[in-house]
C-alpha cells in the first residue's frame, strides 16, 4: 500500500491562516504590522525564488516585509553593516539572512553574520543565544525548517514520544536542530552523517526518518522500516536526464515537465520509498511550505515578544 502523503501545502495553509488571525489580534494592540527583513546576498536563482516566495507569502499574511539585496561582490563588512542597521531599525521584528552566502565571502562568513543578528530578531534561530536556548529546551525562536517538520509531525498526529528517530544530516540549520526538537519531545534520536558506518541498517530501525543531506533520491526502500514516517527535507535541482528519468520514471508527467524545462526539483528520498513507508512528505509540497509558514509564525512571535517587553514593567530594556 502506498504511503500516506503528508501534505505540507495544506498544513502550511492552515498555519498561515492561524498566523493571520494572530496578526489581526496583534494589530489591535500595535499601530504597525509585524516587520520582516530578508537579506539576500548574490544572485543565485534558487535563493531569489525562495526569497520572492517568502516576500509574497509575508505580504499576503499582513506583514511588512522587505528584501535587502546585496551584490555577489559585496564585502563581508557590508553584509555585517546591513545586519547591524536592521538590528537597530524598529520597523523590523525579524531578520532572515538567506543562505548560502557567496563562497567568495569565505567559509566562516555565514557564522559571523549569524553571530551579528540581534537574538530577539533572529527568526531562523541561528544565533548562539537561540541555539543555546534550544539545547536547553527553552527556545522562543527555533530554526524554521526543523520547527516546520515538528509542526508537520504533530499536526499529522505522528507519535514522537518513545519513537526511534533517525536524522540523516547534521547541519546547523536542519540536522542538529531537528534532532534536538525530536529529543525534547522524547524521541530516541540517532544522528547520521557522511562518516556514519552502516547508515542503511541504522536508518531502517527508524520509526521517524528525517533525510536532510542534499543528495537526490539517496534514501532507497532498503533504508526504510515498513510503516515508518519519512520526512524528506532535500531540495535538489536535477538537470541530468538519466538521474531525472531514474527518479521520476520516464512515463511520468513530472519527467515530461523535466524535458520541457531542463530541470526538476527532487528530494533526498527515492520515490520507491512510497511502497514501504507509512507516511511520506512530498518534494515539492512537503517541508518547503512549512518552512515559509514558520518564518511568518516566528516573525509574529518576535513582534509579540517585543510588544510585551515594551509594555511591561521593565519596558525599553532589551536582553541580548
Ligand atoms: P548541508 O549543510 O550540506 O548538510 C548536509 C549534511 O548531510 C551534512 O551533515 C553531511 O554530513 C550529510 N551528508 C552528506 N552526504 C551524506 C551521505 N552520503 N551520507 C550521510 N550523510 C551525508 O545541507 P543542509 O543545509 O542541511 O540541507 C540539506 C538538504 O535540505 C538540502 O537539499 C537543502 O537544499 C535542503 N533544505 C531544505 C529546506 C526546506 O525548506 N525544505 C531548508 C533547508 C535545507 P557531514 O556533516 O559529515 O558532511
Amino acid at each position: 500500500m502506498a504511503a500516506t502523503i503528508l501534505n505540507g501545502t495544506e498544513l502550511a495553509a492552515q498555519m498561515r491562516a492561524e498566523t493571520a488571525e494572530r496578526v489581526a489580534a496583534y494589530r489591535q494592540k500595535s499601530d504597525r504590522k509585524p516587520g520582516l527583513a530578508i537579506v539576500l546576498v548574490g544572485d543565485r536563482p534558487d535563493s531569489q525564488i525562495y526569497v520572492r516566495s517568502k516576500l509574497k507569502t509575508a505580504d499576503e499574511a499582513g506583514f511588512d516585509a522587505e528584501v535587502f539585496s546585496l551584490s555577489a561582490t559585496t564585502s563581508r563588512e557590508e553584509v555585517l553593516a546591513t545586519v547591524d542597521r536592521l538590528n537597530r531599525n524598529p520597523t523590523f521584528d525579524g531578520i532572515l539572512v538567506q543562505s548560502p552566502l557567496p563562497e567568495a565571502l569565505g567559509p566562516d562568513a555565514m557564522q559571523q553574520v549569524f553571530d551579528c543578528i540581534d537574538p530577539e530578531k533572529d527568526v531562523d534561530g541561528v544565533t548562539p543565544v537561540n541555539v543555546g536556548k534550544l539545547v536547553q529546551n527553552r527556545a522562543s525562536l527555533v530554526a524554521c525548517t526543523p520547527a516546520g517538520i515538528i509542526e508537520m509531525l504533530e499536526r499529522s498526529r505522528v507519535p514522537i514520544a518513545g519513537a526511534h528517530a533517525v536524522v540523516i544530516g547534521r547541519s546547523e540549520i536542519v540536522g542538529k536542530p531537528v534532532a534536538l526538537l525530536l529529543l525534547h519531545r522524547h524521541a530516541t534520536v540517532t544522528i547520521c552523517h557522511s562518516k556514519t558506518r552502516g547508515l542503511e541498517r541504522i536508518a531502517a530501525e527508524a520509526d521517524i526518518l528525517v533525510a536532510a543531506l542534499g543528495k537526490p533520491g539517496f534514501v532507497r526502500r532498503n533504508f526504510v522500516k515498513p510503516g515508518a514516517t519519512v520526512i524528506d527535507v532535500g531540495i535538489n535541482r536535477v538537470t541530468d536526464r538519466a538521474v531525472a528519468g531514474n527518479l521520476l520514471g520516464e512515463a511520468s508527467d513530472r519527467f515530461a515537465g523535466f524535458l520541457k524545462r531542463g530541470s526538476v526539483v527532487v528530494g533526498d528520498v527515492h520515490p520507491e520509498v512510497t511502497d514501504v513507508a507509512g507516511a511520506l512528505t512530498p518534494v515539492p509540497g512537503g517541508v518547503g511550505p512549512m518552512t515559509i509558514a514558520m518564518v511568518l509564525a516566528n516573525t509574529l512571535k518576535a513582534a509579540e515578544n517585543r510588544l510585551h517587553a515594551e509594555s511591561g514593567p521593565d519596558r525599553g530594556h532589551r536582553h541580548r
